[in-house]
């Protein structure tokens, strides 16, 4: 099969092509697995972190992506969960023990032995992989398989962190950073809790347009002061600057959800501002996201579909996958971005 591996970690504006198109044997599927003959796969800013070392995976050569969409192409020993033809995808959980405490109450996305799809696993950037069918979920219609693919990243993490941000109708959210989760989120807000007002902070006079035409009543800069303290905000930038200005817009007892899988070092010195009476004190909370549950994952897909969330897509060849990494990391956002492998 062919496949876009990546043979060692880089520096994509030192290395523009960090991912080599590689012929490989076919996986074969283990007791519980499914092969999958991939037909789509997301481009994710995680994506970038892994390369460049942020979340490095542990083994290299490695195949990254973990938004798949394709079709079930042969059945493991043991595996009887999905038929051979069927649709189905993949997302960022790979597998997990599955006995733990975290696992038994359906927190599996804490599971020491979490591993991820793309990090830990080969993921969907080839024609073929092999997931455990425990961690692969049906693909509700009404989307194609591109529009489907991001629904598994941004989507299902989206929905954790404002599952996480405990909102209530009524209450008042703010968004800092407003990519493609936090735009996936405003849509999800819109559709649950009707009443309630959602604020948006970005760096960028056209995301905050883009804010507005999607129904948020306040779209400013980061460092803005929102027109009233704020329940609940998720933060999904990837510095630190923005977590003291959504410290000091929440109201008291408000809660923050930092929903990034690292932070980059380079503002840390922002943390010094902290000021305890003025970001901390009556009762604000933080919290952070990690990763997405089997349940986030299938919840989302049933309310996108319900909604409906059509995402926008903009799609590349296989062998194109390193012009569409270059481009994410240059913001160069038309929609989401996906890998159509067949
Ligand atoms: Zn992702
Ligand atoms: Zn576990």
């Amino acid at each position: 099969m062919r496949a876009m591996i990546l043979p060692a970690l880089c520096r994509l504006d030192e290395n523009p092509n960090p991912l080599q198109l590689a012929e490989l044997p076919d996986p074969e599927p283990g007791p519980g697995e499914i092969l999958v003959r991939v037909s789509a796969c997301g481009v994710c800013h995680t994506e970038l972190d892994e390369i460049e070392g942020r979340t490095p995976p542990p083994r290299l050569p490695v195949v990254l992506g973990h938004q798949v969409v394709g079709r079930v192409a042969a059945l493991g020993p043991g595996a009887a969960d999905f038929r051979v033809g069927e649709r189905m995808g993949v997302a960022w959980i790979y597998s997990a023990c599955g006995t733990c405490e975290f696992c038994r109450s359906g927190r599996e996305n804490l599971c020491a032995d979490f591993r991820a799809t793309g990090r830990d696993a080969n993921g969907g950037y080839a024609e073929r992989m092999v997931v455990p069918e425990r961690f692969a979920y049906r693909i509700p219609d009404g989307f194609t398989d591109a529009q489907a693919a991001p629904l598994l990243c941004a989507g299902a993490i989206g929905y954790r962190s404002l599952r996480l941000s405990g909102l209530q109708d009524g209450q008042s959210l703010g968004l800092t950073g407003f990519g493609a989760s936090a735009h996936l989120v405003l849509k999800m807000v819109r559709h649950r809790f009707p009443s309630s007002r959602v604020f948006v902070f970005s760096r960028t006079a056209a995301e905050q347009d883009f804010a507005h035409e999607l129904g948020a009543v306040w779209a400013g800069d980061t460092t803005d002061t929102a027109p009233e303290p704020l329940h609940c905000i998720i933060d999904t930038t990837p510095v630190w600057r923005p977590i003291i200005e959504a410290l000091r817009n929440l109201a008291p007892g408000g809660r923050l959800v930092i929903n990034a899988i690292r932070k980059e070092a380079h503002d840390k010195e922002a943390l010094l501002g902290l000021d305890y009476p003025t970001h901390l004190w009556l009762e604000k909370e933080i919290k952070s996201v990690a990763n997405v549950g089997r349940a986030d994952v299938s919840e989302f897909l049933a309310l996108a579909a319900e909604i409906p969330i059509m995402p926008e897509v903009q799609e590349y060849a296989l062998a194109d996958a390193n012009r569409a990494l270059v481009e994410l990391k240059a913001r160069q956002i038309r929609g989401a971005k996906v890998i159509r492998v067949s």
